[in-house]
């Protein structure tokens, strides 16, 4: 019987790649949106792959998405917290409404995904918790306050997280990718893009698949003894 791995953002962008790099690997795979149905079909006609939407950022929704999952494809095994959103803005322009839908969102997400799946991989002594994090969660960035701490955050969860999973079989990893060519970053206007891009020591943007083979990696029985760690994925863009 394969696994099962639920992709919290997995429809499009960075998550679809790493839906479909899990499946690849043997897992069966969940795929969770928020509202985009017709990018959700699309991504499913195209890769056979279930989606399910519900708010990672509504802790009952997520209990009962993975409940459903659960029902539907069995107990899960991998969670894969990708969803994430930006509202940018420098501090004095920022509302608290910004501030905190990117919290709820990206880090809240994370929190809701972990009681919903952690403790049934707690009980059958295996897991795999991979959080996206982001260079700007590393390194801070302009305009981006609410953004680099719920990522910042996310790498806080993990190392405790993965503390509490290590005797249990369950390793909790995050990677940290760097300017990644998607939807996200197609928002970001050309001249502040081509300033980012002169800033990657490998001269160009990553690609979706480059963070999804190292999801894939965290998420596979190779990686057992790694935990508590993350992955930087940035082109050499922030290095320490
Ligand atoms: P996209 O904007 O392309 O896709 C975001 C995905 O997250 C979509 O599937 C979207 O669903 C889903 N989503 C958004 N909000 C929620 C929510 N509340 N509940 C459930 N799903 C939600 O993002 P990227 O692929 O660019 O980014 C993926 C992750 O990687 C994010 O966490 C991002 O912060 C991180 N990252 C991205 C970088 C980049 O350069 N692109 C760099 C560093 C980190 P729907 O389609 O329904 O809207």
């Amino acid at each position: 019987m394969s696994r099962i791995a639920i992709v919290t953002g997995g429809t499009r962008g960075i998550g679809e790649a790493i839906s479909v790099a899990l499946k690849d690997q043997g897992f069966t795979v969940a795929a969770n949106y928020a509202g985009n149905d017709e990018k959700a079909k699309a991504f499913t006609d195209r890769t056979g792959i279930a989606a399910f939407k519900w708010d990672v950022g509504d802790h009952e929704a997520c209990l009962a998405g993975c409940a459903e999952v659960a029902e539907q494809l069995g107990e899960v095994d991998a969670v894969v917290n990708n969803a994430g959103i930006t509202r940018d803005g420098t501090l004095h322009r920022m509302s608290y409404d910004d501030w905190h839908e990117v919290m709820r969102v990206n880090l809240g997400g994370c929190f809701n995904m972990a009681k919903a799946c952690f403790p049934g991989m707690r009980e059958r002594q295996w897991g795999r918790i991979v959080n996206i994090g982001s260079i700007n969660g590393q390194a801070g960035q302009y305009g981006q306050v609410n953004y680099a701490a719920a990522k910042s955050g996310i790498h806080g969860f993990t190392k405790a997280l993965a503390q509490e999973g290590a005797k249990f079989g369950v390793t909790v990893n995050a990677i940290a990718p760097g300017y990644i060519d998607t939807d996200m970053v197609a928002a970001v206007p050309e001249p502040v893009l081509e300033k980012i891009v002169a800033k990657i020591p490998v001269g160009r943007l990553g690609q979706a698949e480059e963070i999804a083979r190292g999801v894939a990696f965290l998420c596979s029985e190779n990686a057992a003894f790694v935990t508590g760690s993350t992955m930087s994925i940035n082109g050499g863009q922030h290095m320490y």
